[in-house]
């Protein structure tokens, strides 16, 4: 399989994300920071330290999430996949070939097969 498709994907983003360069985990960061803290006012202290410690002003990072975080995850997953390929721990479905849901699942969500 050289293709990419959207679960591997998600797999890729959630699993393999020790491949993200620098500037790809700030952006990860800075979307967390946004979605937990962005919008809101009055935050404790702490919250505050929390929040700054995640946003990024770095114009780099923000303009890999310019379209978007579902862009931004497409980008990177990609990039790994091409740059990285034999060295991603891939749980590959053994009769399709396709990824499973995470690292230990044993049976594949596109052809059912059970490998238990
Ligand atoms: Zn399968």
């Amino acid at each position: 399989m050289d293709e990419i498709y959207p679960a591997l994907i998600d797999y890729i983003h959630q699993y393999c994300s020790e491949f993200n360069t620098e500037l790809e985990k700030k952006a990860r960061n800075h979307n967390i920071g946004m979605l937990k803290w962005g919008n809101r006012e009055n935050l404790h202290p702490k919250l505050i330290e929390l929040r700054d410690r995640h946003i990024s002003t770095d114009k780099n990072v923000l303009k890999l999430l310019e379209n978007g975080f579902e862009e931004f995850k497409v980008n990177s997953a990609t990039r790994i996949y091409k740059e990285h390929k034999n060295e991603l721990n891939l749980n590959l479905c053994p009769k399709c070939k396709k990824i499973a849901r995470t690292p230990n699942a044993k049976q594949c969500r596109f052809c059912f097969y059970d490998w238990h």
